[in-house]
């Protein structure tokens, strides 16, 4: 833990909290050579594997940025995060929950073979595939632009500014996306979807093309630690028990099959995807000590040199020894 008297959560302290995160930024470097970048869907190989970047933002406006920082990336699998909480705030949180369970798979986020198998009603939960296509066919509007247009109007208000899509990873996945078509057509059989099957694919694709920052995921990220409401308007966007039910599907589900690990040893809801993003965010604790951001914070990671999970090699790392540093985690 950082050690000292000092109120690490003023301005002054700021620069120590930097020099260490500076430093912890190029020691896990390092570990970005143990990852490969995502290749399944071909312009995500361009990526170099070598970046990695962080930005944490508290409430009280502190942020400590370091690493590259300055990569814009597609947000790929954390938009399943936003997708859902626009379904359950247009849809309600039952109706959702009655098509889509809140269960661990245990398996890869492509996966069908649970859904399969064991002959579900419903995916197991909304951060994988199968859930998170499912959950895209909820959102209003009657063809992909209206649907889409709910995500991006949400993370607009959480942002302050209109994100676009990266149109070339959008086709690429489009292209190449032999899976998630045959996930697709699983899901029709079932009657799993509540709108035409490729108006719900093209909608997904184009929310997992999405370009954002790390100060991006670090900005939902707080909003979400901060359980729906905005910290400069109060305004609140999600609406608390969405947010809850979120965060508790973020450490339940977020990581793919080391969700269990990453809780275990990080202890935070994060959610990451294989661009190399993570959305991580500590509440508020109540403790003794004087710690970093004890009044919560949210944190966005790049690294998209990827483990055998399809997390990011390095922000996996990162994250877990901030946490412990810090004393971040929940429990
Ligand atoms: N675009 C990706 C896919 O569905 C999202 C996957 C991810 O980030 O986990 O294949």
């Amino acid at each position: 833990m950082v050690q000292g008297t000092a109120n690490f959560n003023t301005e002054q302290n700021k620069e120590w909290l930097q020099e260490y995160v500076d430093d912890w930024v190029s020691f896990y470097r390092k570990h970005t050579s143990e990852g490969e970048v995502a290749s399944y869907i071909p312009l995500l190989k361009e990526a170099n594997p070598e970046h990695l970047g962080i930005a944490i933002l508290g409430k009280n406006g502190m942020e400590i940025r370091s690493g590259d920082v300055d990569i814009p990336f597609t947000i790929q699998s954390v938009s399943k995060v936003i997708s859902f909480i626009v379904a359950c705030m247009d849809r309600g949180v039952s109706y959702v929950l009655d098509r889509v369970d809140v269960e661990p798979t245990g398996e890869a986020f492509n996966s069908i073979m649970h859904l399969e198998m064991k002959k579900l009603d419903k995916p197991l939960n909304p951060f994988i595939n199968a859930g998170a296509i499912t959950v895209t066919s909820m959102l209003k509007g009657k063809t992909p632009d209206e649907k889409f247009k709910t995500i991006i109007d949400i993370l607009e208000k959480m942002l302050g500014y209109r994100p676009s899509i990266n149109t070339e990873v959008y086709e690429s996945e489009r292209d190449s996306s032999m899976r998630n078509r045959a996930i697709g057509y699983y899901l029709l059989e079932t009657g799993s979807l509540e709108s035409d099957m490729n108006m719900t694919l093209e909608t997904y694709f184009k929310q997992c093309s999405i370009e954002i920052t790390v100060d991006d995921l670090a900005r939902i990220g707080l909003i979400l630690a901060n359980d729906g409401m905005d910290l400069d308007s109060y305004e609140e966007i999600i609406p608390r028990q969405i947010a809850r039910i979120t965060k508790a599907l973020m450490l339940t589900c977020g990581m793919y099959d080391a969700s269990g690990k990453f809780a275990t040893y990080v202890g935070i809801p994060a959610k990451s995807g294989v661009s190399g993003g993570i959305i991580a965010l500590s509440p508020a604790r109540v403790r003794e000590e004087n710690l970093p951001f004890i009044d919560g914070c949210g944190i966005g990671v790049y690294g998209p040199a990827l483990d055998k999970q399809g997390n990011s090699v390095a922000g996996i790392r990162l994250l877990r020894h901030i946490a412990s540093q810090w004393d971040l985690s929940i429990f």
